[in-house]
C-alpha cells in the first residue's frame, strides 16, 4: 500500500514538475524559480514526512562569478549560467527539483536521497561543472561552484530549514577556498505540522 502510493505520488510530483503546470520557470535557464521550488518542494517534503523517507538539499553558488561578467561581459555570464543549469539537469534525476534561486545561486532538492547520497551527487556536480568549457564568441569560459549539502532523515525539516542549513555549508565552502563540497547536519528539528 505504502509502496504503491509512493510510486504514484512521486510520479505525480514529477509530472507536475515536467509539464510546467506550475509554470514558474526562470526565463534564462528554464529551471524552476524560487516560487516553483517552494510549491514543488513543500509537497515533496510532506510526502517524505508521510513515508518516513529522507530528502536532501544541495545549494550551490558560482565562484567569483562577478569576474566572468567583468572580464567577458554580461552575455557571457548568462551563457555560463545556462551551461550550469544544463549540467544540473543532466546530472540529477528527473524526480530532483533543480531551481535557480536568483543571480548565480542554485538549488537541487532530491527526494529519497540521504546525506551520503547527496554528498556524492554534489561531488559529481562539482566535477562536472569544473570540467565545463563554455564556448562563448570563440572563447572558452571556465567556472567552478561552491556546494553546501544537507538532508532531513524523515522529511522532518521544512524547506526553509533545509535552505538555511545548506547555506551555512555553502558559506563554509566559500570560506575554505571554493570549488568544494561542505556538509552540514541537521542537529535537532522541531516537528512541524
Ligand atoms: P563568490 O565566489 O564569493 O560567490 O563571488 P561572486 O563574484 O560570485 O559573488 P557576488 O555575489 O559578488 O557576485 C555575483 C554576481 O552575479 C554579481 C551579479 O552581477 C551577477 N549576476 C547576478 N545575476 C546575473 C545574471 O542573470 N546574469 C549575469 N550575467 N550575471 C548575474
Ligand atoms: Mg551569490
Ligand atoms: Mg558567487
Amino acid at each position: 500500500m505504502m509502496v504503491r502510493h509512493q510510486g504514484l505520488l512521486l510520479s505525480l510530483v514529477e509530472a507536475r514538475h515536467r509539464s510546467g503546470e506550475l509554470a514558474r520557470r526562470d526565463p534564462l535557464t528554464g529551471l524552476a524559480n524560487r516560487r516553483a521550488l517552494f510549491a514543488l518542494g513543500q509537497s515533496a517534503i510532506e510526502q517524505a514526512r508521510r513515508l518516513g523517507h529522507p530528502i536532501a538539499l544541495i545549494g550551490l553558488d558560482a565562484d567569483h562569478f562577478k569576474r566572468v561578467n567583468d572580464q567577458h561581459g554580461h552575455a557571457a555570464g548568462d551563457a555560463v549560467l545556462e551551461a550550469l543549469a544544463a549540467t544540473l539537469r543532466s546530472v540529477t534525476r528527473a524526480s530532483d527539483v533543480c531551481a535557480r534561486l536568483g543571480g548565480e545561486e542554485f538549488t537541487v532538492l532530491s527526494p529519497g536521497t540521504d546525506l551520503v547520497g547527496a554528498t556524492e551527487l554534489a561531488e559529481r556536480l562539482r566535477q562536472a561543472i569544473a570540467n565545463l568549457r563554455v564556448e562563448y564568441q570563440g572563447e572558452q569560459l571556465l567556472i567552478t561552484c561552491s556546494f553546501g549539502v544537507t538532508a532531513s532523515e524523515q522529511g522532518a525539516a521544512s524547506l526553509e530549514q533545509l535552505l538555511n542549513i545548506a547555506d551555512i555549508a555553502t558559506y563554509r565552502a566559500k570560506h575554505l577556498g571554493r570549488n568544494r563540497v561542505e556538509v552540514e547536519h541537521i542537529i535537532a528539528v522541531k516537528q512541524t505540522e
